[in-house]
């Protein structure tokens, strides 16, 4: 039996793996397919392709876009992009730039409540392209301001807490039709941590193409229930165990085993996509 997971973080975002590193616990562990879901970027999947190759595993570009659908935050996961797609790389900055400006709002927010934190030291520590909160946390805690992650997030960095500055989101349906662009397949991550159900029925008309019903915080009856509202609105089902690395207690890479079929069904969705694109742009050539 082959497995997969298909959703993965590495120091790219706000993972605490190397590429090598998480390519070579996979292979370890028995996997056959791993995707990189780095939030809100595409910058490790080079790397990470490189080393899956390497270690004899097959690998699936994607990213973790931070988008909303009636000021509810969603996460859409983005597999099989192009990771050198012009658009997708313009927005792709855009989000980075905006998560970028983010620190030094939650950076300042610090330093009026006398926390003397330096926007410096959380960009040297994080050292990627789309720094998050769990960076801030980090630099707090290596600066000796918070004893650890949790108490820094539970004192400054949750939502309603005096550091807690709101993200850049993508409207969904942009950001579904920018992956379609990009020659990739939208995937909502993780439906059971948000309350956003009410939503799939629109997210499906928007073009949709599948549910995260298996992850590692989704309990037995959640993954019930989203594969029957995949199979009710004919989409693919996906898992992954959105492992963080150290980042929030144990590493959680093995924790979801994917059967392969659910990959196989990604890869022919994947493919008709591409053939759609073709002919879209030879008939458009035609009228020339
Ligand atoms: P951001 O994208 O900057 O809003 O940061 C979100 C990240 O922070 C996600 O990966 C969350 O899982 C993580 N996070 C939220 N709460 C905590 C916590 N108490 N401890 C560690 N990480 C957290
Ligand atoms: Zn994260
Ligand atoms: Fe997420
Ligand atoms: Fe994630």
């Amino acid at each position: 039996m082959r497995f997969a997971d298909l959703h993965l973080h590495t120091l790219f975002s706000d993972g605490t793996h190397t590429p090598e590193s998480l390519a070579a616990q996979a292979r370890s562990l028995g996997f056959a397919v791993v995707a990189l879901c780095d939030h809100d970027t595409v910058e490790g999947c080079v790397r990470m392709s490189q080393a899956c190759a390497r270690e004899g595993i097959e690998f699936i570009t994607g990213s973790e876009l931070t988008a909303e659908m009636d000021g509810h935050e969603l996460h859409l996961l983005a597999y099989g992009v192009e990771v050198t797609h012009p658009r997708f790389l313009v927005e792709l900055a855009r989000f980075q730039g905006v998560r970028q400006n983010r620190i030094r709002e939650m950076v300042a927010c610090l330093n009026r409540l006398g926390i003397p934190l330096a926007a410096e030291a959380v960009f040297r520590l994080a050292n990627c392209a789309s720094p998050g909160r769990p960076h801030v946390a980090r630099a707090l805690v290596s600066a000796g301001l918070c004893d650890n992650l949790d108490e820094a997030f539970a004192r400054f960095l949750k939502r309603g807490r005096p550091a807690w500055v709101p993200k850049y989101k993508m409207a969904a349906g942009d950001a579904i039709d920018l992956i379609h662009d990009a020659g990739g397949l939208a995937v909502m991550a993780h439906p059971g941590l948000n309350r956003t159900d009410d939503f799939i029925p629109r997210l499906v008309s928007a073009g949709l193409d599948g549910l995260e019903c298996f992850h590692s915080k989704h309990s037995t009856a959640l993954s019930e229930r989203y594969l029957m509202l995949a199979d009710r609105h004919g989409l693919l089902v996906t898992g992954g165990s959105d492992c963080h690395g150290y980042n929030k207690g144990r590493p959680l890479l093995g924790t979801i085993r994917l059967p392969y079929e659910h990959v196989r069904q990604l890869r022919h969705r994947l493919e008709r996509l591409r053939a759609a694109t073709v002919h879209s742009h030879s008939v458009a050539t035609l009228k020339i």
